[in-house]
């Protein structure tokens, strides 16, 4: 490892300042990303542990209230084909995550707000967790209040704290809530300017599923147009300021059907947007060294290898998508979303002979929490 390098990280992780992480962002010195993302695969197999953690992501709906200018699945694209899985698909998906021995899961789907999309979410956790717990999913799998079933993580955009609250009350333990840029600024050029699209209210639902008891991952897009790179070592320092649990952010790619896409020729090249995504994930764990850091499905569609290198940098979970592929094809966020070519079962597949050959254990049947979590609600 570089000198340099070492005589800046501490047990806890690396102390920089903006000005390095900056510097690390820009330089085209090949020697040098390599030490870093040696660093932090070293410092995740120390901290985080060895193995790669599995959540089975189902995509349930695709109709959304917002409009957010990147997402091919923004409420104003007539062009897609809504859809939401019934009840019995999504519990059928559950059970499925469960034979596989993914201990976890995740509910992603557009934005919703009204009674009856938070009560069928209420009715499904429910009925998720009964359903693994008859399944009887391995090993330690524990909620950290002593409940057991399968680990729910869900991706439902902003929602009033009390919704949290009954989600939570209800089996869900973890949510992903992207800051998707964490600069204002950045933020609202991303966004369109409206009352449900504010960055106050990103940080509020942020800070609500904090005080609920959820772990919390938030994360950012890569190469966004307008975007520097003192606005990526701001977003790292932004998820050390934040203490977060867990981290998934992944290159930004453009969807013909949306507003962004008209700087589609501004933005960084893919293989730049790859490099970058790639050294933002080795920087926050120097940074975070005990959180959970995906291995973003985006990260594919710029290189078949791409979670693969994300796992070399210090990415710790992957999310195989359960959802099936007539769906999947709709829930059309970017173009060249890998759909077929990405299986629901990892087994098999050259991502399992990757980690096989380079000895990285794949942790079925455990919920896989960060040890960030536990380790800050010690203190
Ligand atoms: N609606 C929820 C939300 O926005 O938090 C969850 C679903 S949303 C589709 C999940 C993530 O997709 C967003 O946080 C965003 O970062 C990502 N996404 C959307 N459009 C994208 C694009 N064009 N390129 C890369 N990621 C994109
Ligand atoms: Fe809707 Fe989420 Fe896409 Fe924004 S990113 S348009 S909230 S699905």
């Amino acid at each position: 490892m570089n000198q340099s390098l070492l005589q800046i990280l501490t047990p806890a992780g690396l102390i920089p300042d903006l000005e390095t992480l900056k510097a690390w962002l820009t330089t085209t010195d090949n020697r040098l990303h390599e030490s870093l993302v040696a660093a932090a695969f070293a410092l995740k197999n120390q901290q985080a542990g060895p193995g790669i953690f599995l959540r089975g992501l189902m995509e349930i709906s695709n109709h959304c209230q917002k409009n957010c200018l990147y997402c091919g699945i923004r409420g104003k694209n007539a062009t897609v084909a809504r859809y939401e899985l019934s009840d019995e698909e999504i519990l059928h998906l559950g059970q499925k995550a469960a034979q596989l021995g993914y201990a976890s899961i995740v509910l992603q789907a557009g934005e919703r707000q009204d009674n009856k999309f938070v009560l069928r979410i209420t009715k499904l956790l429910k009925s998720l967790k009964s359903i693994s717990l008859r399944d009887g999913v391995r090993g330690g799998v524990r909620r950290p209040d002593g409940s057991a079933g399968l680990g729910i993580t869900l991706s439902l955009g902003e929602q009033k704290k009390e919704i949290f609250e009954e989600w939570y009350a209800a089996g869900a333990h973890r949510y992903l809530l992207r800051i998707e840029a964490s600069d204002p600024d950045l933020y609202h050029q991303i966004h369109p300017q409206d009352a449900l699209h504010t960055y106050e209210r990103r940080i509020q639902s942020l800070r609500d599923l904090r005080e609920v008891g959820y772990q919390v991952g938030t994360g950012v897009m890569i190469g966004l147009p307008f975007q520097t790179e003192e606005h990526l070592a701001k977003d790292l320092l932004f998820f050390k300021k934040m203490d977060i649990d867990m981290c998934g952010m992944g290159p930004y790619i453009p969807h013909h059907d949306t507003p962004l896409a008209q700087y589609a020729a501004s933005i960084p090249s893919p293989e730049r947007r790859l490099e970058l995504s790639i050294r933002m994930v080795a920087l926050l764990r120097l940074l975070m060294p005990d959180i959970n850091i995906a291995a973003t499905t985006a990260l594919q569609v710029l290189s078949a290898q791409g979670r693969e290198q994300a796992i070399e940098a210090g990415a710790n979970v992957v999310m195989p998508n359960l959802t099936d592929l007539l769906h999947r094809s709709n829930y059309d966020l970017y173009d060249g979303k890998p759909g077929a070519a990405v299986d629901a079962d990892v087994e098999d597949t050259d991502f399992a002979r990757y980690l096989a050959q380079k000895n990285i254990p794949i942790l079925r049947g455990e919920w896989g929490d960060s040890n960030h979590y536990f380790a800050r609600n010690r203190d």
